[in-house]
């Protein structure tokens, strides 16, 4: 049996960070990474970005830790830093009390300081949601991975006047359906069971904006529409889905984006996890999890946020990945200033020529302002107000500074309304 002072499972975006985090604290022990992938890290949020739109391009184009403008962690990189990056490698069991992990290939690999999970999540199936698909054999596909993006662009390329459906109004469904415009489909269709788009973090007057962009850019949105079937010909390829209403909308190529699910399994009655939302490990606010040396970083980390009186949240988002990843590498360093992670939630998207942030909750009542316009550059932003606080904020068309401040706002969640110098700053566009 194999042992490394380190033994990391998971080789995504989190598990790219965490490497960044040791080398930069100097760990000197022996660390081991086992990723199934066939790449090393890389940064997620670029395959609904540029990969798509370009149809693709090398992934160490886009390896981590790009996102944070550091140098790119390529095969060089990790061989420097003395890292053994495994990948093609896939974890099969884990056994927390021995630090211990078995890969599908019988190899047996244990930890001596620290086991680190950064299994991640999987994008939720439409199965998940008892919609059949056993019988679909092609055309049907989820977008996770960089295997996934190259199988769409395969389809994309096979059928450049492709009818494309995209299940889903969220992330995926926005991002992709943006990408898509930079392709020749004859036609997209965006189907979403909610009133408007993006209806987790949205309210009705900003999606009202990004869905009239959308159609002038020739994206049809069904809104009120959940998918219950899907419709195959005699190959078993998808030729329609079918909605609750008892439409059924036809397509070539039809790519769901319907949430992600994390992957907790390989430690589930081991370690403590969540049944119900938010789901995931439990940690504590330096990603350790609840047997000792064992950590969790990424979309599975369920952390006490810091700023909400600890309140146990977990994000899905890469900003959340390079977060939690960095703070556990300065644990299991043991770095001098290692500390709990203080997390401010932000979320983040770019799409057609358009670009918004959200940083904080995007819970209470909604205050938008600034100017919504048709066609060119738009300048607004909306205020989330809860218990006579402000909460959150949400910009379009903003200025690095602007993000700034909004920012610091989320962060100190003045009285509303304007008593804050910098909140009027920003509330000035109106
Ligand atoms: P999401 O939760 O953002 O959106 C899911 C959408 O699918 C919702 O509109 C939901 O109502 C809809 N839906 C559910 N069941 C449906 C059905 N049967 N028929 C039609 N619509 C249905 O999830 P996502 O877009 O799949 O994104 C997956 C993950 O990837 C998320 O965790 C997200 O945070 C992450 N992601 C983030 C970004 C970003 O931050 N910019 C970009 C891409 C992906």
């Amino acid at each position: 049996m194999a042992t490394s002072d380190v033994v990391v499972v998971g080789g995504g975006t989190s598990s790219g960070y965490f490497c960044r985090g040791l080398a930069d604290n100097k760990y000197g022990g022996t660390v081991t990474v086992l990723g199934a992938e066939p790449h090393l890290p890389y940064e997620r949020p670029a395959l609904t970005k540029g990969y798509l739109i370009k149809g693709g391009f090398p992934v160490a184009n886009f390896a981590t830790c790009a996102g944070r403008g550091l140098d790119k962690a390529d095969k060089a990189w990790y061989s420097a830093n003395k890292i053994d990056f495994r990948t093609g490698a896939t974890v099969s069991s884990v056994d927390v009390a021995r630090k211990a992990v078995t890969l599908s290939d019988g190899t047996v690999v244990s930890a001596t300081t620290a086991l680190v999970i950064a299994t991640g999540a999987r994008a939720t199936t439409l199965a998940d949601f008892k919609t059949r698909t056993d019988h679909v054999t092609a055309g049907l596909f989820y977008l996770r991975d960089v295997a996934d993006t190259d199988a769409i662009i395969a389809a994309l390329k096979a059928k450049p006047d492709a009818r494309v459906v995209l299940i889903g109004g969220g992330y995926i469904g926005m991002e992709t359906a943006a990408c898509l415009t930079a392709h020749t489909p004859a036609s997209i269709t965006m189907v979403f069971p909610e009133e408007h788009i993006m209806a987790r973090a949205f309210p009705p007057e900003i999606a009202a904006f990004y869905e009239a962009r959308y159609t002038a850019a020739g994206v049809t949105l069904m809104p009120n529409s959940l998918v219950e079937s899907v419709a195959v010909d005699g190959a078993g390829a998808a030729t329609a889905v079918g909605l609750k209403s008892g439409e059924h909308l036809e397509g070539d190529i039809f790519i769901v984006g319907i949430g992600g699910r994390p992957n907790t399994e390989l430690v589930a009655g081991q370690l403590s996890t969540l049944d119900k939302a938010p789901g995931g490990v439990v940690v504590d606010g330096q990603m350790r999890a609840s047997a000792d040396g064992v950590y969790a970083i990424g979309d599975i980390a369920a952390y006490p946020c810091k700023m909400y009186g600890g309140e146990v949240s977990r994000f899905e988002h890469v900003h959340s990945c390079r977060e939690t990843a960095l703070t556990a590498a300065a644990a299991v360093a043991g770095a001098p200033d290692a500390t709990d992670l203080d997390y401010l939630p932000y979320f983040y998207s770019r799409i057609l020529d358009l670009g918004w942030v959200i940083y904080g909750k995007t819970e209470g009542e909604v205050h938008t302002y600034g100017a919504m316009a048709s066609t060119g550059t738009a300048k607004f932003g909306a205020w989330w107000v809860k218990d006579g606080k402000v909460v959150g904020g949400f910009l379009e068309g903003f200025a690095d500074a602007d993000e700034a401040e909004l920012k610091k706002i989320a962060q100190e969640r003045p009285a509303w309304p304007h008593t804050n110098e910098v909140l009027s700053k920003i509330g000035s566009w109106q």
